[in-house]
């Protein structure tokens, strides 16, 4: 009988499963609210699964507007009592143990996170769950410094802060919006993806046990419904929405003409510019981690490839060559590169965009890899001949689908670069650093990266333009959002 050898055969690895008999995913969570795990009001609940199996994980707790009435008005009291009046420095010792009990308890959130929203365990055991701890080490350090961080002005605390976020990066972005709040000793109430609910929760846990005083964090499971009630709550300070665009604009709009600030980090659809003189090899790997890291469910992915005419064919070669050799599969495999997509209505939004990329001309390139049977998966996938009207090209997918351009000059590259309604990042790939300036300068771009992509500093400053939203968090200038310059 033939047998077809592929690169998967022949490069083989042995299942390395991640065990996860370790965590403990409780079989129903309650809302964390005034330092308490208790059911909603109205006693509804939902159930969130994993993504790779279709498995019910827990059932967890539906807040209406009555929590989130109750939520906001323990904030304000923490706020009033406890949190703004405590000596700054010790605001800073919670910081501190919230982030070495992260890091104490980092395979179990690592886990945890990749049950519940279907990233490779690799991905959220080296880049989520250390990087949430940093965030909290980071910020932890800025509590008591204030006064340098705005040298000739005094600030003063916003107070309650009304937070909502994404399931790409469940545990992470729970961080970006909690470590900085709280250090500028504002209070919280966090809303997380109905997708991915879990590490909200198991932080709630963390804070429990680390002591924080009742009220300072509230975390609110729900859905959009529970997200536009914190908006609107008229006890709110400020909003800190992470998201996709369309929703960002609801948000605006809703908050207009009130008293509240916001920040809104959403959506993208960054170029990767791969320069003629560039060191190929490395930037064919820097591409395949811009848009297959975290199945491109990544607002800052490198979602569009724009390459110089004179290495396209060899460029396009290496990343064929390339994807046949990613794995596809089982996230709690140390091995696997590429996870499940998040939910069957993302999985939809992706299919929907792989069909309407060939009804729109440009040619289609997927590996032959195999699939699991259960659970929600994509293909890496590559689109020949895009062109800078197809709405492949506009629009984000939030999906491991690259479209490829290529261009002549660097003026042009900079142009087509720069030919979306986003701004959020982009990517330079070029062996001279004159190059990198001059690109840098003229890409209109939150986070420009030169030769790497997708590395993230809890010290550096990370947002958008244009319709990727405004606000910086990360670094000294994430502090700014959450503070009122007297
Ligand atoms: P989404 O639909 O906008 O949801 C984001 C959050 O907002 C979720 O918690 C969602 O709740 C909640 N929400 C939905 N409708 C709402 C409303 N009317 N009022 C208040 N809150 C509401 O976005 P997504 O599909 O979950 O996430 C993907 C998007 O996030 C992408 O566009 C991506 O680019 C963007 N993103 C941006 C960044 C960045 O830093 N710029 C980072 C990560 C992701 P439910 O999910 O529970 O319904
Ligand atoms: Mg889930």
């Amino acid at each position: 009988m033939e047998h077809k050898l592929n690169y998967n055969d022949l490069w083989a690895y042995a299942p390395a499963p991640e065990d996860s008999g370790h965590v403990n995913i409780r079989d129903r969570y309650g809302l964390f609210l005034n330092g308490r795990f208790q059911d909603a009001d109205s006693g509804k609940t939902f159930e969130t699964h994993n993504p790779a199996t279709e498995v019910r994980l827990s059932e967890v707790a539906f807040a209406g507007e009555t929590d989130v009435d109750a939520a906001v008005k323990a904030a304000r009291n923490a706020f009033d009592k406890s949190w703004n009046p405590m000596p700054p420095a010790d605001r800073g010792k919670y910081l501190f143990r919230i982030a070495r009990m992260i890091q104490e308890r980092s395979r179990e959130f690592a886990v945890a996170e990749t049950l519940d929203g279907g990233k490779p365990i690799k991905e959220s055991r080296d880049i989520d769950i250390p990087l949430a701890a940093a965030h909290f080490f980071y910020y932890a350090g800025w509590a008591d410094k204030l006064e340098h961080a705005f040298p000739t002005r005094a600030v003063t605390p916003m107070g309650v802060a009304g937070q909502i976020i994404p399931w790409n990066f469940p545990l992470l972005m729970a961080a970006w919006k909690i470590a900085p709040a709280l250090a500028c000793g504002n209070t919280v109430v966090l809303k997380p993806a109905e997708a991915t609910p879990l590490t909200a929760l198991k932080l709630a846990e963390v804070i429990q046990d680390a002591g924080l005083p009742d009220g300072v964090v509230n975390i609110l499971t729900g859905d959009g419904s529970t997200g536009a009630a914190l908006v609107n709550h008229p006890g709110i300070d400020k909003v800190a929405f992470t998201g996709s665009t369309a929703v960002g604009k609801l948000i605006q709009n809703s908050i207009a003409g009130s008293h509240k600030k916001a920040t809104l980090e959403l959506g993208g659809k960054a170029a990767n510019i791969i320069l003629d003189d560039a060191p190929l090899n490395q930037a064919v790997e820097g591409i395949i981690n811009g848009i297959f890291f975290n199945q491109g469910h990544v607002c800052c992915a490198g979602s569009r490839l724009l390459v110089q005419e004179g290495v396209a064919d060899e460029v396009i070669a290496k990343l064929k060559d390339r994807l046949e050799t990613l794995r596809v599969g089982d996230p709690m495999d140390k091995n696997t590169d590429i996870g499940a997509i998040n939910s069957r209505e993302q999985l939809n939004t992706i299919e929907g965009y792989l069909k309407l990329g060939q009804e729109e001309g440009a040619q289609i390139h997927q590996p032959e890899c195999s699939l699991p049977e259960k659970g929600y998966w994509c293909r890496p996938t590559l689109f020949l001949n895009a062109t800078q009207s197809h709405r492949i090209v506009q629009e984000e997918i939030f999906g491991p689908v690259l479209a490829i351009q290529t261009f002549r000059s660097v003026d042009e590259a900079i142009e087509m670069a720069n030919n979306t309604p986003y701004g959020l990042s982009a990517g330079i790939w070029t062996d001279k650093g004159s190059r990198i300036f001059n690109l840098t300068r003229r890409l209109r771009a939150g986070v420009v990266w030169a030769n790497t992509y997708n590395q993230f500093d809890p010290t550096s400053p990370f947002g958008g333009y244009k319709e990727s939203g405004f606000g910086r968090e990360g670094g000294l200038h994430g502090l700014e959002p959450y503070v009122n310059f007297d």
